[in-house]
């Protein structure tokens, strides 16, 4: 579809960032284009419809710029899912394995309510390592996963694969 071409060339590859051997996708250059960030919501609208979706969960931080615009233009409300110690009211924490060592990650306990169904939304897929703790947070509280949406997916990282009993209810616009 034209939408992935338009993200593809949009996107910028910087070599070693932030570390040696790690070539990061830069999303940035996306958000100075406001017609390609509303086909970009607009794309994600089209493909949830059918899953019955009650709040949108984003990710820090670059699961906020696109996953509250989804949130409003589905009419829904918006969770963020946040790092350790950024979230003000009380908390449910999940941590998980990161390449080296781990990192924590934080909703507020009132967020949404159990039997909700929620969107889990982030700009990228790498490992599936940070939506896959998001999801089982999610699910710790009581919520039931809609679904997930990504601007992009790094296939060679098998990301998918983690989450593939989801299966039809993972969007990834380019990859
Ligand atoms: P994963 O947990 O799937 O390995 O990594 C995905 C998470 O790390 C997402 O929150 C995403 O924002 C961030 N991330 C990892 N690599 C990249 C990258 O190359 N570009 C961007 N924009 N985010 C990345």
């Amino acid at each position: 579809a034209m939408i992935d071409l338009q993200i593809k060339s949009a996107i910028r590859d910087i070599p070693d960032f932030p570390k040696p051997g790690i070539v990061f996708k830069d999303i940035t250059p996306i958000l100075k284009d406001p017609s390609l960030c509303e086909a970009i919501v607009d794309n994600f609208v089209a493909r949830v419809q059918g899953l019955k979706i009650d709040a949108v969960a984003g990710i820090e931080s670059r699961g906020f710029l696109f996953g509250l615009q989804l949130a409003g233009k589905l009419g829904v409300p918006f969770v963020p899912v946040r790092k350790a110690g950024k979230l003000p009211f009380s908390v449910k924490q999940k941590e998980y394995e990161l390449e080296y060592g781990t990192a924590t990650i934080e909703v507020h306990t009132d967020a949404f309510k159990p039997g909700q169904h929620i969107l889990v939304h982030d700009d990228l897929l790498a490992t599936g390592g940070t939506v896959t703790a998001a999801s089982d947070l999610i699910i710790e509280m009581g919520g039931i996963i809609a679904g997930f949406t990504f601007v992009v997916g790094l296939n060679f990282l098998n990301g998918k694969e983690k989450i593939k009993h989801f299966a039809d209810k993972v969007v990834v616009l380019a990859e």
